[in-house]
């Protein structure tokens, strides 16, 4: 049955994460960035409560089953007042996404509850040392033994890999395909979650911590495993070579959601750099008096503006079944450059104090700068919507 959401749906999912946000992340958001320290195991275990780990998965599954809709404005409320709160539901959604469309019978009832519960957290070891971009390049090498298969290699920038209960991979099963992407596959790794200050707890995979400018709140890790052995059942889908394609049709949810969070974060900067030319006087009056100000925050919210109808009009086409790479590219390409710029002005309304740490600014401009790289860069994001365009004009 389809379902009929009105805009009074969506006012209400808003309303009730900007509530959570306001009262249980803005307090924490400021000191667990600047002591670069994970979220904290209860903000985890309340959004777990509200439904946010599961947004997409249907309730037969233990989820929400709600809409991309919902997805977008859940992310944009809470990368509104941090984006690492607003980015911790990212893997469990790849990993939701790829076993809804890959997973057999028994992998999606071992995996998908669980995951749309919060009650496990996944990660995703897919970009490599040498291969980033270049996904059909990834070398993490899959040998077939008897009941599975052994992993030897690296990953690297893998997000909340030491707090994850399972590591989603991507590697290499057949070292000579005829195409470079036939030979890949996904297989999911269980481990222990620990801390950032802890090992990686496997007793086959090492892990090596990564120092970021920003996105503090997770921790990046480099991941080398060292005959790491996967069973066979835990191949997704049972049938290897599939990984590329099971990896690219990830790709439509991730860009919708990431364009969301940078939405976020850059509405938080606006309205913290408002407040701020409200109360900053200079020359007698307030700085929001000054017409090169005005002119900042009237270009500001134009451009945040365009890039959530942008991200809205993706998840519609999402919600109606329709095929929306190039949108959703779009939005995440446009929103990424909107969130840079949006972020930079902010801290310029600021003048020194934005510079300054004891400002949350710096906090949204660092965060802000992540938007080109992560999740497919501007470049490759270019490249995927002009290849597109050109099959269409
Ligand atoms: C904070 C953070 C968190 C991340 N989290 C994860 C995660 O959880 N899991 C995971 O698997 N990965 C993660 N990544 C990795 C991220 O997806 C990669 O950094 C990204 O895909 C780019 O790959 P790369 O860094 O190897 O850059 P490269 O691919 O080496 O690119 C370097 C530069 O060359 C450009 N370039 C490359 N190819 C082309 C081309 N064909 N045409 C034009 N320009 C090109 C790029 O756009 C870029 O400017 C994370 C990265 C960061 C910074």
């Amino acid at each position: 049955m389809e379902v009929i959401r009105d805009g009074k749906f969506y006012e209400e999912i808003r309303r009730q994460v900007r509530e959570f946000a306001e009262s249980e992340v803005k307090p924490i958001a400021h000191k667990y960035d600047r002591e670069d320290k994970d979220i904290p195991w209860d903000v985890l275990k309340k959004m777990a409560e509200l439904g946010y780990f599961g947004i997409l998965v249907p309730e037969e599954w233990g989820g929400l089953g709600l809409d991309y809709m919902s997805m977008a404005i859940v992310a944009e409320e809470l990368s509104r007042v941090w984006l690492s709160v607003g980015s911790v539901m990212t893997r469990n959604l790849i990993a939701e996404t790829l076993l809804l469309n890959n997973g057999l019978e028994e992998q999606k009832k071992k995996y998908l509850p669980s995951l749309a519960r919060g009650e496990i957290f996944a990660a995703a070891a897919f970009t490599e040392p040498n291969a980033g971009s270049d996904t059909a390049g990834m070398k993490l090498k899959a040998e077939k033994v008897k009941g599975g298969w052994i992993l030897n290699g690296t990953k690297t920038w893998c997000t909340f890999a030491n707090r994850a209960n399972i590591l989603v991979v991507l590697a290499r099963t057949d070292p000579n395909p005829p195409k470079r992407h036939l030979g890949l596959s996904i297989f999911i790794v269980e481990k222990e979650p620990s801390e950032a200050h802890e090992k990686i707890k496997h007793p086959n995979i090492h892990g090596e911590l990564i120092e970021t400018v920003g996105y503090h709140g997770m921790h990046c890790w480099t991941l080398h495993f060292e005959d790491c052995f996967v069973p066979d059942e835990n191949l997704l889908g049972g049938e290897p070579g599939k990984g590329f394609y099971q990896l690219m049709a990830t790709y439509e949810s991730a860009r919708i959601q990431t364009a969301a969070r940078a939405i976020g974060v850059a509405q938080g900067a606006f309205e913290l750099a408002v407040k701020y030319a409200k109360e900053r006087y200079q020359f007698g009056k307030p700085i929001a008096d000054f017409q090169l100000i005005r002119s900042k925050l009237a270009k500001m919210m134009t451009y945040i503006e365009a890039a959530r109808q942008l991200t809205y009009y993706a998840c519609r086409m999402k919600d109606t079944g329709k095929r929306c790479d190039l949108e959703a590219g779009m939005a995440k390409l446009f929103a990424a450059e909107m969130v840079e710029y949006v972020t930079s002005e902010a801290m310029q309304i600021f003048g020194g104090y934005g510079y300054s740490k004891e400002y949350e600014i710096e906090r949204y401009w660092r965060d802000g700068r992540l938007f080109k790289i992560f999740e497919g860069t501007s470049e490759i994001q270019e490249e995927v919507i002009a290849k597109r365009l050109l099959e269409i004009y």
